[in-house]
């Protein structure tokens, strides 16, 4: 018998090192990028049983091979690119499915790199090993043929008795997580229908009617607008020439405030219902937004959006969208972005009147690819050298969409509103939002509001702000509290926030700026 062992092993060398080295090339990009010890302990195993494979199933052992090379891909930019703080990737997937295609176009545009490029290439460089092995090497195990069965069989019991399902550890977890995220599209449906069902039967707190001063409320909910380039809050280019204008009529609130999250299917829900940074799920499914609150209370409502209608990051928010009298999405183009200049076409458009009126304009704002985010006649920064360059020139453009938003309603009686979902890191080496461990630029945002009218509320909110920033979870309150909806004022200066999804909640004032 252990001659057998021995004659065998022997033979066999030169196939067992190959097979061994495959192995081991496929194993390591997840081993660099391990996040915790569970994780790389799971890899050892998945090594153990890479080596018994080959033994007895040159097919099974392709097919581990081929997997965990396509999942490298994808793990290894997250990792790269997003952080891999946290070993669950479902909201990445998520994302990256659902979004309408102009996104993905973009996205690819701005996020692959070089880095990528490395990772496929060794990917594909390990596939091609793995052809060359089966192509050109074979065996005469028998006893390792028994052996490496045994010891594949045991392992994978041993396995399936661990208290952290492999189902839910990465690479194995890209197949299920996938499931999971197309399986939930297909029963949206019913939670948006149980969503609005419950909304229709919210009971209906009419305001005093001396309260409703105004006759126009505008918000202008941004994109990706990082209050530290804007010239409005001190910024060294000249990014926002009309608010800063604006600001010298003394009707201008400049506001110190951060973003509840660092993902806009969070943010704007959170924004404008009940919902907040410790209760997201439950208090969304369980409360209207303001443009709800505002229809009930002699307001016509619009939602006029020019971000995407698909994809279902964007569904938490088109199911508030649906609450407005009038919900219009200006871009249905799918392959391409538009300008937010869209939605001052369809503003101009309608007839003016005396009527009260609610909007909810929600813009592409700095989205990235943030080229495609301005014009260039009118750019502050012809012909860009960089990509800070061409954040700022989206943030110029944002200014100049809010002063046509601005002279189209100026002579009414008008509160106008602009903040934005969360920041964004803008520098020459990254850029983006939705990091895990997040950074500070990503809450940092605008929050301005504009009253033709004396509002003592108005006035009462911004002293309030004094003694500390605003955290927009409880944006709704405040909206609603300043137009005469609402008397109760509910404000939030928490310093939680929460990153990507709704079960990493951060302190802001303990993370840092990206630089
Ligand atoms: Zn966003």
């Amino acid at each position: 018998m252990k001659r057998n062992i021995q004659k065998e092993f022997h033979k066999n060398k030169s196939y067992f090192y190959f097979g061994t080295l495959i192995s081991i090339l496929t194993l390591l990009p997840q081993l660099l990028f391990s996040p915790n010890p569970t994780h790389s302990l799971l890899l050892i195993i998945t090594f153990i049983l890479l080596v018994t494979i080959p033994k007895f199933s040159k097919i099974l052992f392709s097919i581990f091979i081929i997997f965990i090379n396509l999942s490298n891909i994808l793990i290894g930019h997250i990792a790269l690119h997003w952080g891999y703080g946290l070993p669950d990737i479902k909201p990445r997937i998520e994302v990256a499915f659902l979004s309408p295609v102009y996104e993905a176009n973009e996205y690819i545009t701005n996020y692959i790199d070089y880095r990528d490029y490395g990772l496929i290439s060794f990917s594909f460089f390990v596939l091609f090993l793995l052809y060359t092995f089966l192509k050109h090497f074979t065996h005469s195990y028998k006893t390792f043929k028994t052996i490496g069965l045994g010891v594949f069989t045991f392992v994978l019991l041993a396995v399936s008795f661990y208290k952290n399902p492999i189902k839910e550890i990465e690479p194995f977890s890209v197949p299920t997580k996938c499931y999971v995220v197309l399986n939930a599209k297909y029963q949206e449906d019913e939670i948006w229908k149980s969503r609005e069902k419950y909304i229709s039967q919210i009971k209906v707190v009419k305001a005093d009617k001396k309260n409703l001063i105004y006759d126009k409320i505008i918000v202008i909910m941004g994109e990706s607008a990082n209050k530290h380039h804007m010239s409005l809050y001190g910024y060294n280019a000249a990014t926002t020439p009309f608010l800063t204008s604006l600001q010298k009529s003394n009707q201008l609130y400049v506001f110190n405030a951060i973003a509840p999250t660092n993902q806009t299917r969070y943010s704007i829900p959170i924004d404008l219902t009940d919902a907040n940074v410790h209760n997201y799920e439950d208090r969304f499914f369980h409360s209207c937004s303001s443009l709800t609150n505002f229809k009930n209370n002699q307001y016509e409502t619009y939602w006029i959006s020019n971000q995407g209608r698909v994809g279902k990051h964007d569904s938490s928010i088109s199911s508030m969208a649906y609450e407005a009298n009038t919900t219009f999405f200006a871009n249905l183009n799918y392959l391409k972005a538009k300008e937010d200049d869209v939605i001052l076409d369809y503003l101009n458009k309608l007839q003016t009147n005396s009527k009260k009126e609610m909007y909810l304009l929600h813009i592409m704002g700095s989205h990235s690819d943030y080229i495609k985010r301005y014009k260039e006649e009118t750019a502050l920064y012809k012909n860009t050298n960089n990509i800070v360059e061409q954040y700022d020139n989206s943030i110029h453009y944002t200014d100049y969409i809010l002063s046509q938003i601005y002279n189209r309603f100026k002579n009414e009686k008008l509160l106008l509103i602009y903040l934005s979902d969360h920041g964004e890191i803008i520098n020459l080496e990254n850029n983006g939002h939705g990091f895990l461990p997040p950074y500070k630029d990503e809450y940092t945002v605008p929050f301005v509001i504009y009253s033709n009218v004396k509002n003592p509320r108005l006035d009462e909110i911004y002293r309030d702000n004094k003694k500390g920033y605003f955290n927009l979870e409880n944006f709704n309150s405040i909206v609603e509290y300043i137009s005469g909806i609402n008397n109760e004022k509910k404000i939030s200066f928490s310093n939680q926030v929460m990153a990507v999804e709704p079960s990493n909640i951060y302190d802001f004032d303990k993370l840092e700026f990206y630089k």
